[in-house]
């Protein structure tokens, strides 16, 4: 499938130089092919241009990769603990033995006890995030060091957890990380890049070729100059600056150097991320119409502005006079309306720039804003993956938001016949990013880790065509790459994918089951599994 509408599907395809030769049928190509020609036969498998991801956090996530990550592990006690145990012993030399990624609900009440971790490492402080970011796991030395005892109390946004006599039990809720979190030494630039390097294999394993990295502060950036001039980086990736929302206009000369000196190589950072909302799950999504408080009455509570709006059209309109994208966090219907206008001024100031503006994550989306998204040429950033009946939707959205505002959440298909460019995004790691697993949900609306489960208003269901478009040219769009990436045209260049097995005649709820054999970038194999040539 070539993402090409000029000619959707071909049987062949010939690369050279880095880029794509020919696309057609064997005859088309085999005339190309040289003695010294690699072929690699497809045998009714899927060539697909490489997979963009058009908002993930791989700097995060490397550095977290580095360190003991625990997020792909079978979530229990003994498997986390002797995880923990093997990289402690591994690196003695490290004064902090740090990691993520453990499952609240592998420990009875969400909250693990310090003498659990103790029993992996109880000689030098340790710390470990959990899986959605907002508590912590510590062991008795971390807690000593930091001194947090049973007469600590607790901080105004956060819990220390407890045993009966006031102890610290070894958990923390929220702020009550920070206690323990200031004593842990900022990685270094060396490590981010290091970090990095695991994160891009990581995502090359799954088919990733590019992406836009959707929280990128300066030593973050810095991090990527160093992986990108040491030559490391085979990624081609968007790096979107941070803007900081206790600031105003006078950051965004930092942000005219930060994409003056980053151009390295495969990166680039002229974007700017604005988080102009939280999220649904603790009410800090901004909404046009109330929370409930789970019993069905009013909360009266529409979440948070984290921008003033007023200011927001300012910043947005600013930013794209200067020439930069802006990357938009928004959850609410409220969060959506205020970007929305935010960019109507610049558009009105500027003209039809080619800014690209992206709205991510649109969990709630007014009707009437749908059509907004074609007439201001701003793309829709979906995160399929979460739409679906999970936990998290059942049991901690659901209750909260008005039952006709519940039905709005994640309208893709009719943001999609509304006329708006759709985006492809993970949002890693928060969820997953392998792109099939996410094709999946948006095609079916089902968790691929629940598939018994219903689907989520069904009716938003994407077909596979339009659903691998967002991940592929959508987000080549997003990162001004469409010109060179995300659809195989004869002289892009040559990033590839190839699954397991023709994803067009695979039963749709087994989409996140295909597997990637093969990555290309320009035409050099990134990632390759032995069953390509076995297969
Ligand atoms: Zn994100």
């Amino acid at each position: 499938m070539t993402m090409d509408p000029a000619r959707p599907s071909a049987s062949a395809v010939a690369v050279g130089a880095g880029r794509i030769l020919a696309v057609g049928d064997e005859h088309d190509v085999s005339r190309l092919a040289g003695s010294r020609t690699r072929r690699v036969e497809l045998r009714g498998r899927t060539l697909l241009p490489g997979f963009i991801d058009a908002h993930c956090h791989p700097v995060m996530a490397g550095v977290d990769l580095l360190r003991c990550p625990l997020h792909d592990l079978t979530p229990t006690p003994e498997v986390y603990i002797d995880a923990i145990r093997s990289y402690a012993d591994a690196h003695p030399d490290l004064e902090w033995i740090l990691g993520s990624g453990w499952y609240m609900a592998a420990f009875p009440g969400g909250t693990p006890s310090r003498l659990d971790l103790d029993a992996a490492v109880s000689g030098r402080p340790a710390l470990f995030i959990n899986r959605d970011g907002h508590g912590a796991w510590v062991n008795t030395r971390a807690l000593e060091l930091a001194g947090v005892t049973a007469e600590t109390p607790d901080p105004p946004d956060g819990r220390i957890e407890r045993d009966p006599d006031g102890s610290p039990n070894g958990t923390l809720h929220e702020g009550a990380v920070e206690l323990v979190h200031r004593f842990v030494p900022e990685p270094t630039i060396d490590e981010i890049a290091d970090g990095l390097d695991l994160a891009q294999a990581y995502m090359h394993r799954l088919g990733i070729t590019a992406w836009q990295d959707a929280w990128v502060t300066p030593p973050w950036l810095a991090g990527y100059r160093r992986f990108a001039e040491s030559g490391r980086l085979t990624a081609r990736v968007v790096a979107c600056q941070w803007w900081e929302r206790n600031q105003g206009e006078e950051q965004i000369e930092g942000f005219v150097e930060g994409r003056a000196s980053s151009r390295v190589g495969r990166l680039e950072a002229g974007t700017i991320k604005i988080m102009t909302d939280g999220v649904a799950e603790n009410y800090t999504a901004s909404m046009l119409e109330p929370y409930l408080d789970g019993e069905g009455h009013s909360t009266g509570g529409r979440g948070i502005d984290f921008v003033d709006p007023e200011r927001l059209r300012g910043f947005v309109t600013k930013l794209d006079a200067l020439g930069f994208q802006v990357h938009f966090h928004t959850l609410g219907d409220r969060a959506v309306r205020q970007a929305l206008d935010a960019v109507e001024s610049a558009r009105r100031a500027n003209g039809m720039t080619d800014m690209r503006p992206h709205l991510a994550h649109l969990q709630v989306v007014d009707p009437a804003d749908w059509p907004r998204f074609r007439e201001l040429g701003a793309a829709a950033n979906i995160q399929p993956y979460w739409a679906c009946n999970d936990d998290q939707m059942t049991d901690l959205t659901l209750p909260f938001l008005a039952p006709e505002r519940a039905a709005l959440q994640y309208p893709i298909a009719s943001m999609h016949r509304a006329g708006a460019r759709l985006v492809g995004g993970s949002d890693w790691t928060v969820s997953t990013p392998n792109v099939m697993a996410e094709v999946e949900v948006a095609v079916t609306r089902i968790s691929p880790e629940e598939r018994g489960r219903p689907p989520f208003l069904p009716d938003e269901a994407i077909d596979l065509e339009t659903a691998l478009r967002a991940f592929t040219m959508g987000s080549a769009w997003a990162n001004h790459r469409d010109d060179s990436t995300g659809s195989i045209e004869v002289g892009k260049l040559a990033d590839l994918v190839v699954l397991d097995r023709d994803v067009a005649r695979e039963p749709t709820n087994r989409l996140g089951d295909a597997r990637v054999l093969l990555t290309l970038v320009e035409g050099e194999p990134v990632h390759e599994d032995p069953a390509l040539e076995a297969g």
